[in-house]
């Protein structure tokens, strides 16, 4: 369902991400680790069409995002990148918003829903991670998890096929992973295709598919959890899981 070929990107002299290929199938859960610096967050910023690339192909089901560099027309991007959600690091919610208004708000402005069916939607994801309660309040309000867990559930308001992780537990307290890890865990077990750029080696190792290994702009080593945790082959994938395990 994702498919990127000799991805590059720089900002300007520098070159931060080299030559990245990467498929992903439906329903699978990809996690991507690798030192600090190392392109991940460019690299998924550039599947969900945060960064402009400078060369290179991604195609997500069967539609091209960009080929060989050259991207189609605005309408064309916004159509595919809808078939994504992304949740970030920091979060990302609207502070003057309530937490029904922050899920509701972009269903709102694409307009294929009525007003009670995207409140019903809304109730209905709220619900999914636990939040059910919670529709009236202000993030202000909320803590990291809870926070997180909102923007899972605005992500899934617009029906996505993908959902893009960038770091999402990374912010949290250890005591508040757990409750977002649980709704990641369960997002899987329902077959949502999932890349998840993680620190959380457990969790790569509990729920990924697959688990890939990004250094200086490039993929180095890939494989299932048993492979790259156990038996890693190359030297860097070593040092580095040898330095967070
Ligand atoms: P981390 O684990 O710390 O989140 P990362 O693997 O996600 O790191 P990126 O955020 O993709 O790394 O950054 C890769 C490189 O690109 C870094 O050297 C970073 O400073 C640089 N970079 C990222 N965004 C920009 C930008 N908008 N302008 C200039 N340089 C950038
Ligand atoms: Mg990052």
């Amino acid at each position: 369902i994702i498919e990127v070929t000799n991805l590059r990107k720089s900002f300007g002299a520098l070159e931060v991400l080299k030559n990245v290929s990467l498929r992903v199938a439906p329903s699978e859960v990809v996690a991507v680790i690798g030192p600090s610096g190392s392109g991940k967050s460019t690299m998924l910023r550039s599947l969900a069409h945060l960064e402009v690339v400078n060369g290179g192909s991604i195609v997500i089901g069967g539609q091209d995002l960009v080929r060989d560099g050259v991207y189609p027309s605005g309408a064309k991007v916004r159509e595919i990148t809808s078939r994504m959600g992304m949740v970030f690091q920091h979060f990302n919610l609207f502070p003057h918003l309530t937490v029904r208004g922050n899920l509701e708000l972009a269903p709102k402005l694409v307009k294929q829903l009525s007003a009670a069916e995207i409140a019903r939607r809304a109730s209905e994801l709220l619900e999914k991670v636990g939040l059910q309660d919670k529709g009236e309040s202000y993030p202000s309000n909320l803590s990291g998890g809870q926070k997180q867990r909102v923007a899972i559930a605005r992500a899934l308001m617009m029906s996505p096929e993908i959902l893009l992780f960038d770091e999402p537990t990374s912010a949290l307290d250890p005591e508040l992973t757990g409750e977002v890890l649980q709704v990641m865990r369960q997002l899987a077990k329902e077959r949502m295709t999932m890349v998840v750029v993680t620190h959380e080696m457990g969790f790569a190792r509990e729920v990924a598919d697959r688990v890939m290994f990004m250094a200086d702009g490039e993929f180095i080593e890939s494989g299932t959890p048993e492979q790259l945790f156990g038996s890693p082959q190359h030297e860097r994938t070593q040092l580095f899981l040898n330095r967070v395990l």
